[in-house]
């Protein structure tokens, strides 16, 4: 069988179930999904997981802010850091268990991962990416954050979402999945970082997870780029009673229903544009799935496929 190279976006929906982000919940959540990401790796693929971090970083900022008064507030890049950590262990420790019952003795990396954006993306100027807790009323002194009403459910903080241009760690990445580990990497869209002469200065910025994966699994030249979510793919027309769930689709096919707006901004669109934009720049195949199919997609009878054309 030859092996191939699976990069996985883990949704952080998919990894977080409901309401409740205490610890033994997000503990077995990852458990469930590690037993997924477990079978993937049984049926002989290298595989690099990355995953969201929506929930635990807005915990974070949660805490900061509440506590600021009593210890000092980091900033939203070392947030992201912090959760890269966290979940990265609590994947860690649930999928080598997983492994084992499968009766493989794979290591599992976690990597804390940077990604360069620009300091002149347009991203910066208009700040789309909502996180944190909603609330009631923007609060009084915004201190240079941006606030936006999302309708009945209140207010939320929003930060720019620059596009990801190159992740620092490749190589290190590289070479761990080489030596036959089970890499976590770029959790949360990575940590974002803008070059400097002397190297590397966080930003405070949310990276689309699903589009640094993209980058991840074009950088690494995977066979296959997978994201997996809480629904079974990309459907036209979503939620109406005509809805139609794309199965085997071209590039060009798909590229021309994303221009027509079908699918929704901040959830389903940046994993379309993730999937095209890893087949458009020469992957074979991307495939949008939910966590329970992710073994059947790797397989090609599950999920929204993508196909390169190649
Ligand atoms: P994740 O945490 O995996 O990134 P998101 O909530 O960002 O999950 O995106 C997945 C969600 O996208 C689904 O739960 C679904 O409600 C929503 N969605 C919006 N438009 C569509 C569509 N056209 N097809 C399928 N799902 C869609
Ligand atoms: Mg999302």
């Amino acid at each position: 069988v030859p092996v191939s190279r699976i990069v996985a976006a883990l949704g952080g929906n998919a990894i977080v179930h409901g309401a409740d982000t205490g610890p033994t919940a997000q503990q077995e959540s990852v458990a469930l999904a590690m037993t997924q990401v477990a079978e993937l790796v049984a049926a002989g693929h290298e595989v690099v997981l990355t995953h969201g971090n929506g929930p635990q970083v807005g915990n974070l900022l949660l805490k900061n802010e509440l506590a600021r008064d009593v210890v000092p507030a980091v900033p939203l890049h070392w947030c992201v850091a912090q959760t890269q950590a966290t979940i990265g262990f609590l994947i860690a420790n649930a999928l080598e268990p997983s492994l084992h019952r499968l009766g493989l003795d794979r290591r599992v990396a976690v990597v804390v991962t940077r990604v360069v954006v620009s300091a002149d993306d347009s991203a910066w100027w208009t700040p789309s990416k909502p996180i944190g807790e909603f609330r009631p009323e923007a609060p009084a002194a915004p201190d240079r954050e941006v606030w936006r009403q999302f309708g009945d459910r209140g207010w939320r903080r929003v930060v720019a979402s620059p596009e990801p241009l190159e992740i620092v760690e490749l190589e290190t990445i590289r070479s761990l999945l080489e030596a036959g580990s089970v890499v976590v990497a770029g959790c949360g869209g990575g940590i974002p970082v803008v070059r400097r002469a002397y190297g590397f200065e966080g930003v405070n910025a949310v990276v689309d997870k699903d589009l640094s994966g993209a980058l991840l699994a074009r950088s690494l030249e995977a066979d296959l780029f997978v994201i997996a979510t809480d629904v079974k793919g990309a459907a036209l027309r979503f939620g109406e009673p005509d809805e139609e769930w794309l199965g085997k689709v071209s590039g060009a096919q798909l590229r021309e229903y994303a221009s027509q707006g079908f699918f929704e901004q901040g959830s389903m669109a940046p994993k379309v544009e993730a999937a095209l934009r890893f087949v458009e720049a020469g992957g074979r195949t991307a495939v949008i799935t939910s966590l329970a199919e992710v073994v059947g997609a790797a397989e090609g009878h599950a999920g929204t496929i993508v196909d390169g054309g190649v």
